[in-house]
Formats: structure tokens, C-alpha cells, sequence
């Protein structure tokens, strides 16, 4: 059973709302897209985990969102719950409560200029193709 962590609840509800309107219909499920790779990614879900203040829920799950708005459009209660989201990120990363592992992408695009770090399996398989290998992005040498 969920331990309702009430400091963390309140926290979140003085500062976003919003989440006291969502009376849990599931409509924004439906059309949700990140939904359709995990019950724990919907909207809905998010939002009464918000509610229960889960420190887990907005250190992995709340990350998992294709940005659609379709949640936007379908809730009859103007929830606007990917906008709710955005809020909650907001609210993660200024309380350092993000998992690591979901910043790593990040990190890798501001470290090396690539979505996936370079590496020797990469360029054995370019070689194969008979592509070029490839190198150090220039310009991220230059602000080292
Ligand atoms: S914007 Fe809303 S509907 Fe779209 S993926 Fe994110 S949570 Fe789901
Ligand atoms: S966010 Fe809106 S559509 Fe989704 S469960 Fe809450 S009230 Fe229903």
C-alpha cells in the first residue's frame, strides 16, 4: 500500500493547485502516448502520485512524456495536465530530486555534442559500412 508522504503533498499542492482539480477520470489516459508503454506513465497517475508527494514518481515516471498535449485537449476539467507536469519537473529539479539517470542524455549532448557517447563499437561498424570514422566534435574541443 502507498504511504502518503503529506509534507512532500503539501508542498506540491501549495505550489502547483492545479492538482487538487483532477477528480481521477482517466480521459487523458486514453490519448495519452507514453501511457502506452507503462500504466505508471500517465497522466493521471502522475498527478494522484503528486498528490500522495511519491519522491519516486518525480525522480523517474514524470519524465516519461512525448510532449503530444493531447492530456491538454481531452481533460473535461481543465487540469491541463501536461502543463501540471512541466510544473512538476520544475518542482523536481529545483528540489534535486531528478534521477540521475534521467539527466545522463542530457549531460552526454553538453559533454560530447552526441546523443550516445562515441565509441570504438560505433566506429568498427561504420568501417564495415565503409563510412568515415568519426572524431571529437571540433567546436566542444575548443570550449575544453
Ligand atoms: S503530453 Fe500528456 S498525453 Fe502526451 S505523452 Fe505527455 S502525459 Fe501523455
Ligand atoms: S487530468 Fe483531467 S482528464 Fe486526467 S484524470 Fe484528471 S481530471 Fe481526468
Amino acid at each position: 500500500m502507498t504511504q502518503i508522504n503529506f509534507e512532500l503533498r503539501n508542498e506540491l499542492v501549495k505550489e502547483i493547485p492545479e492538482l487538487l482539480k483532477c477528480f481521477q477520470c482517466g480521459t487523458c489516459v486514453s490519448s495519452c502516448l507514453a501511457e502506452r508503454y507503462g500504466k505508471a506513465y500517465s497522466p493521471r497517475r502522475k498527478i494522484l502520485m503528486a498528490l500522495y508527494g511519491q519522491k519516486d514518481m518525480l525522480a523517474k515516471e514524470l519524465w516519461r512524456c512525448l510532449t503530444c498535449n493531447n492530456c491538454n485537449e481531452r481533460c473535461p476539467q481543465e487540469v491541463n495536465p501536461y502543463d501540471v507536469l512541466v510544473k512538476l519537473k520544475n518542482f523536481a529539479v529545483k528540489k534535486g530530486l531528478v534521477d540521475e539517470t534521467i539527466l545522463q542524455p542530457e549531460k552526454t549532448v553538453t559533454e560530447t555534442g552526441r546523443s550516445l557517447p562515441l565509441n570504438e563499437r560505433v566506429n568498427n561498424q561504420r568501417k564495415e559500412l565503409g563510412l568515415n570514422e568519426l572524431k571529437e566534435i571540433d567546436e566542444l574541443k575548443k570550449l575544453k
